[in-house]
């Protein structure tokens, strides 16, 4: 018997295709109809007619009731559907958790914030456990559950999802993918809290139309997330974008990391906290939300201890600019919302240090997911590993 297995393989791998392509067009252009899905993808409309069947007895998407009509009859318009299943998406910081319950298009439904302060390993793991055990025992029923867990995490993670080595949390080697699914049963997605940062601009925020983007998420430390050429750079081994390691000042002092002089010794939260301290600020009552709140009351020291930080910021940037020549970049996490106090000296450091022709066609912006940039990345990876859609292909 001759069978020819790579044809019938070919077929399966068609037919997949043709299929996400159908349910990617109904999640980012419905309502839609079968005619108007047929037009764009160029498939026949017996083709369309059999997958958008499947899509519907498998609770993807569902019809509603006639769309406009452009002579004739008026069409039955298709919908993704939502609800089919939850998507938790969760970020570790050095100093909180946020975690966050998504339907299957990233709406936020439910939503926990805990702060912290240097808690061991085994209690952030408990309470990450706490949180989505609290939200799955808050989800509405719906045909596929929970769909995956995504977790941001501040550290060097391995493809496999084990977290080699997380400098501010004092994590080593520890494999929190397989731990969370033994626990769940569902699929779990590891990745630094950066590079999902990077994915959930890119799929949900002010990344949305550049191919080309850096985002530098600064808090405790500063991680970055690059997005290449449309999709997420990881590196051969998974550990891009380690950025905020690279050397600012070779007499620096030593980091965390074990190098000196390191970039978020000078441009992240830990510098904005030390040098308020340096600066005679109470060392028990400074925080990044109260230097904001005296900057607001024109306190000179606190505006000056902003601009001294934000050039410091400006300085790694424009290495990253010269390095990667980007059309965007993205500056997200806590330090996002010091914007006002930030940015004209990061804007200053640009101007004076860049040279000339990087600046054309680039854009500094700062998020605006706020704090919910690498949570929302997190879902998305879920969701796009659920769907076997490709989720930067908006065409909204
Ligand atoms: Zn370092």
């Amino acid at each position: 018997m001759n069978v020819d297995l790579t044809r019938t393989w070919n077929q399966h791998v068609v037919k997949k295709g043709n299929k996400s392509i159908v349910l990617e067009i109904i999640k980012n252009r419905s309502p839609i109809s079968r005619a108007d899905i047929a037009s764009l993808t160029n498939l026949n409309k017996g083709t369309v007619s059999s997958l958008v069947n499947e899509l519907i007895d498998e609770h993807l998407i569902y019809e509603t009731g006639p769309g406009e009509s452009t002579g004739g009859r008026r069409p039955i318009m298709l919908i993704f559907n939502a609800s089919a299943g939850y998507s938790i998406g969760i970020d570790i910081g050095v100093n909180y958790i946020l975690g966050i319950l998504t339907d299957l298009k990233g709406e936020i439904l439910l939503e926990q914030i805990i702060s912290m302060k240097r808690l061991d390993y085994a209690e952030i793991l408990n309470k990450v456990i706490d949180m989505i055990t609290y939200f799955k025992s808050n989800m509405k029923k719906s045909p596929y559950g929970l769909i995956g867990i995504g977790i941001g995490v501040p550290g060097i993670v391995q493809k496999n999802g084990t977290v080699l080595l997380a400098p501010n949390l004092g994590w080593k080697n520890i494999p929190l993918k397989q731990i969370i699914e033994d626990k769940f049963h569902v699929p779990v997605i590891i990745e630094n809290e950066a590079n999902g940062g990077a994915y959930g601009e890119k799929v949900f925020g002010i990344g949305q139309k550049s191919d080309n983007m850096v985002y530098v998420s600064a808090g405790i430390g500063i991680g970055v997330g690059l997005i290449i050429d449309g999709r997420l750079y990881q590196g051969n081994m998974g550990y891009a974008g380690e950025m905020g390691h690279m050397t600012v000042n070779v007499n620096g002092g030593k980091c965390r990391c074990g190098n000196s002089g390191c970039w978020e010794l000078y441009a992240s939260e830990q510098a904005l906290i030390q040098k308020a301290i340096q600066n005679g600020y109470d060392e028990n009552d400074i925080s990044l939300e109260k230097l904001m709140e005296l900057a607001n009351t024109g306190d000179k020291k606190a505006i000056q201890i902003f601009a001294e930080v934000g050039e410091m910021f400006g300085i790694g940037i424009t290495n990253i600019i010269n390095t990667f020549n980007p059309q965007q970049i993205v500056i997200g996490n806590r330090m996002a919302s010091a914007e006002k106090w930030l940015r004209e000296a990061v804007e200053r450091k640009l101007k004076e240090n860049l040279l000339w022709f990087f600046k054309d066609n680039l854009t500094l912006d700062f998020s605006q997911l706020a704090k919910y940039s690498t949570s929302l990345g997190m879902t998305a990876f879920s969701i796009e590993n659920f769907l076997k859609i490709d989720l930067t292909s908006e065409s909204s």
